[in-house]
């Protein structure tokens, strides 16, 4: 008995979930499917690498958006106190 995958997932399906899996929200089994859908379509395979790219420039922005408030606070931004 060979353990087949249920690959039903249809390229919207996969489209849809692609967020998810980026974020490795989504179970294993999940996972397998997706991983195995952009292993044989181009199209969706297209689209999870740019929105891994964008991912990951969305993350750097998240990441500097501490930074920028802290730089704000040296300088001296908005006082806050005698109110
Ligand atoms: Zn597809």
């Amino acid at each position: 008995m060979t353990a087949s995958l249920p690959s039903d997932l249809s390229c919207e399906e996969v489209v849809l979930l692609l967020w998810e899996y980026l974020d490795e929200e989504l179970d294993d089994a999940r996972r397998a499917q997706i991983r195995a859908h952009l292993a044989e379509c181009e199209h969706c395979e297209g689209q999870a690498t740019f929105e891994a790219a964008f991912l990951r420039s969305l993350r750097a922005v998240v990441d500097l958006a501490p930074v920028a408030r802290g730089i704000e606070g040296l300088t001296g931004g908005p006082k806050r106190g005698a109110e």
